[in-house]
């Protein structure tokens, strides 16, 4: 049975483990941290629960294909909550004074759920409700929003059935006359926020069908349409949260993977990966063990396993390419314990209150901490009492930051006082004087706890020229036995393309195990 060493246990690690061992491999997980879960881990304090890094559970049909692929249903693993409002939008005046105007032969508006000029939107969960509300804002909205909900369905169950699950190792695997001839069709080569305004006239409803791309670590000017699949997930599929918080899940793939009988060798970083006569036999841990391995699957940030785990003469990608590359913002994080309640916060709150292009100046064009960013404010604790102690809230802050940015505690607490002054006036109450807990977390601790290059917190930006066989890819061309995955690699960011990217690459690597077989005739390649 060929053994195979998975460095890192996140999302992308943890899949590529469990489909590794029911490939028939022997797998071990070497993890750094001393718990699963990567930038999905759990950090807690008096008796405050914090999911570190993701909050948003969207595209529930792949984490049920997954589970499904090792006989477990989710049901069966965790409680998952469809959240109903899916989410609110805080909008101040911004867009308020671009109400679209009729469009010819459109029916009456019915009652809409929300006022069109109202600085704060809550945005209900199904299609009906949400088409009532486009409807309301903008008369022949609805209907706009039909037709944007098939194009989008389309691309999502395209991309979802059979591109997405392309290793992307050549562009041969896309030449394909049906997709190119979909792709411009539907002129997906657009930009997303062109492609938004091509359905909607009212700026707030553009805007809500387009920042879910934010989640791919570009701004919609700079991603192409192609990614309006993720206004699908969002408005179609909604916004699901899982009972305990999001490690649960992380929780249920150990479990799948214990079951599988994966070894995990946790609190074991990994400092190089052992490479003789071009082929990768194993790694060396901080602690100087060597464990020896036919094959190392690498789910660690790409940069840090090249850069740092691999002699130089081993490395695909100079420190110039990577330097060329379009990352994915960073963030400054705060993790909240605050004494009662917040008010009439929902579950997830997106303050888009102030100007856009500002704040993605400073994050891409000139990078600078911001003055008056948009932020995003998680409060699970509406939801689910078990991640606070009694009668006291959780809350998560998220304030995207340049990657690469100079990090210094003075201007994190300037930003934070910033976004809490507007968090207090929305819920109507003072906060910060209840604070029981408080951390933060930016560019420097991204750099110490993942390697991550520039400080980002969610790997290369989803852009056009760094899509499919553009992005660094998931086998070594200098290594052989050697292979990649997570949110550096195919398909990119995001927890859902993390459980495929770890797919892929166990799937590539099973497959050259299996040609290499010693009764196919040859060792390992
Ligand atoms: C703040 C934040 C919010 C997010 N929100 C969402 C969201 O709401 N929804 C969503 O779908 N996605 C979200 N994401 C993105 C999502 O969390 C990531 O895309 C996904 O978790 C990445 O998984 P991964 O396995 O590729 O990488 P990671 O989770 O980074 O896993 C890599 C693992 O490798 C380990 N490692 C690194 N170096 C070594 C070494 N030398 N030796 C041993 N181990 C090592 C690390 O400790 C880590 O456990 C968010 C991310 C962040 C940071």
């Amino acid at each position: 049975m060929p053994h195979t060493v998975v460095i890192g246990a996140g999302f992308a690690g943890l899949a590529a483990a469990c489909h590794l061992a029911r490939g028939g491999a022997r797998v071990t997980v070497v993890e750094r941290h001393d718990q699963a879960g990567g930038r999905a881990r759990t950090w807690s304090q008096d008796g405050f629960l914090f999911d570190m890094g993701p909050s948003w559970y969207w595209m529930p049909d792949l984490f049920e294909r997954f589970f499904r692929t090792f006989g477990r249903e989710v049901p069966d693993l965790y409680d998952l909550r469809r959240l109903d409002p899916s989410y609110r939008v805080v909008w101040g005046d911004v867009g308020a004074a671009t109400g679209g105007l009729p469009r010819s032969g459109s029916p009456a508006p019915s009652m809409p759920p929300v006022a069109p000029e109202a600085p704060v939107w809550d945005i209900p969960a199904g299609l009906p409700a949400l088409r009532d509300l486009f409807e309301g804002v903008e008369p022949g909205a609805g209907a706009q929003l039909d037709r944007f909900i098939a194009e989008t369905k389309y691309i999502y169950e395209a991309a979802f059935s059979d591109y997405l699950f392309r290793p992307s190792l050549s562009f041969l695997e896309f030449v394909d006359p049906r997709l190119v001839l979909e792709l411009s069709r539907m002129r997906m080569l657009r930009s997303m926020a062109t492609y938004a305004r091509s359905f909607f006239r009212n700026e707030r409803l553009a805007r809500l069908v387009e920042w879910p791309v934010l989640f791919l670590g570009a701004p919609a000017t700079r991603t192409s349409a192609m990614y309006g699949l993720m206004a699908y997930a969002d408005m179609a599929l909604g916004t699901w949260y899982p009972l305990g918080g999001m490690h649960r899940v992380i929780e249920a793939m150990v479990r799948v993977a214990e079951e599988l009988d994966v070894e995990f060798r946790f609190h074991t970083p990994v400092e190089r990966i052992l490479v003789e006569e071009g082929r990768a036999v194993g790694v060396r841990t901080a602690s100087g063990e060597t464990i020896r391995a036919d094959a190392v699957l690498a789910s660690a940030d790409y940069h840090h396993v090249e850069q740092v785990l691999l002699d130089p003469p081993h490395r695909q990608y100079s420190p110039r390419y990577w330097e060329g590359r379009v990352m994915s913002p960073s963030s400054l994080l705060y993790y909240l314990g605050i004494d009662g309640d917040l008010g009439a916060l929902p579950h997830h709150t997106l303050f888009f209150d102030r100007d856009l292009d500002t704040h993605m100046e400073a994050v891409y064009t000139h990078p600078s901490w911001p003055r008056e960013p948009l932020f995003y404010a998680c409060a699970p604790s509406v939801t689910d009492p078990t991640v606070a102690p009694e009668a006291c809230s959780n809350v998560f802050l998220l304030i995207p930051l340049a990657p690469g940015l100079e990090d210094s505690d003075e201007a994190r607490e300037q930003v934070f006082q910033g976004v809490m002054q507007r968090l207090e006036a929305h819920v109507g109450r003072p906060l910060r004087d209840r604070i029981r807990v408080k951390r933060s977390y930016a560019m420097r601790d991204f750099e110490a706890d993942y390697g991550a290059f520039k400080g980002n917190a969610y790997g290369m930006a989803n852009t056009l020229m760094q899509t499919g066989p553009l992005k660094p890819k998931l086998r070594s061309s200098k290594v052989r036995g050697l292979y990649f995955a997570g949110q550096l690699t195919v398909p990119g960011p995001g927890m859902p393309p993390s459980l495929v990217s770890g797919e892929l690459a166990a799937r590539v690597l099973l497959e050259e195990l299996a040609a290499h077989a010693p009764d196919k005739g040859g060792g390992p390649r």
